[in-house]
């Protein structure tokens, strides 16, 4: 209930253009589409030296429970990508999954690697926010990300698995975006715990977007702890 007024005031408020020319109707249009700049962003997610597939660089994997980080796109202000996590974010449109699923499209057309590289055994976990922001939202939007990633045409998951249950954040932590760089760390610790059975060994984390990764180093250091081989994370920009 709370969740369709929340839906109807959204739409009141933010009819639906296209963010990227501003054409009524859909929130991004068939031509900002398919112009829409899909890069994989290729360097190691600590240090930003140049690496394949953002996979964490070996001057920085003794001190990261992360094995890399996959972004679709750049996020810059003033772009199309930004204004639509903005309202993926803030507005509560959850209604953005289909055009995700789309964009995770065309990235694995344009990256046909990052497919192959997906078809190895990962186990997809949304990060998981804490009950009382989840109640607050409505939906997580990381798991909205999830589901359009693996159903996505070309994602090469060949029986995706989303994990809906068994991780969870326990603290309810600041949010990050008010916070310095150094305390986002510290305000993560001991925030994940995994509950469920036994821990999949490969884990592919997913989250919207990654800025100082704080976020999803916590939580592959709680899945790791809690016996994980291997997690890397996936999003759609590192902001
Ligand atoms: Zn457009
Ligand atoms: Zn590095």
């Amino acid at each position: 209930m709370l969740g369709a007024v929340r839906r109807w005031l959204a739409d009141l408020f933010f009819p639906l253009e296209c963010r990227g020319c501003g054409k009524d109707g859909q929130r991004l249009c068939r031509d900002c589409l398919f112009r829409f700049p899909i890069r994989l962003a290729e360097c190691c997610p600590w240090c930003a030296r140049e690496s394949n597939l953002g996979q964490v660089c070996l001057g920085c994997i003794d001190d990261s429970p992360l094995s890399g980080l996959i972004t679709i796109f750049d996020y810059q202000v003033g772009t199309p990508g930004a204004a639509l996590i903005q309202d993926f974010k803030y507005q509560f449109a959850r209604d953005l999954g289909p055009l995700w699923r789309r964009l995770f499209q065309r990235f694995f057309e344009v990256y046909p690697l990052v497919a192959n590289f997906l078809q190895d055994s990962f186990v997809f976990i949304p990060v998981p926010l804490h009950a009382r922001r989840l109640r607050e939202r409505g939906f997580n939007q990381a798991l909205v990300l999830a589901n359009a990633l693996v159903q996505a045409p070309g994602s090469g998951a060949p029986s995706p698995v989303v994990l809906e249950s068994g991780f969870y954040r326990i603290l309810p932590t600041a949010q990050q975006a008010r916070l310095a760089k150094n305390e986002r760390q510290a305000n993560l610790q001991g925030a994940f715990v995994w509950q469920g059975a036994s821990v999949p060994s490969r884990i592919m984390l997913v989250d919207d977007v990654i800025t100082t990764g704080a976020t999803v180093r916590a939580a592959a250091e709680a899945l790791k702890a809690a016996g994980a081989q291997e997690v890397w994370a996936m999003g759609l920009a590192r902001g």
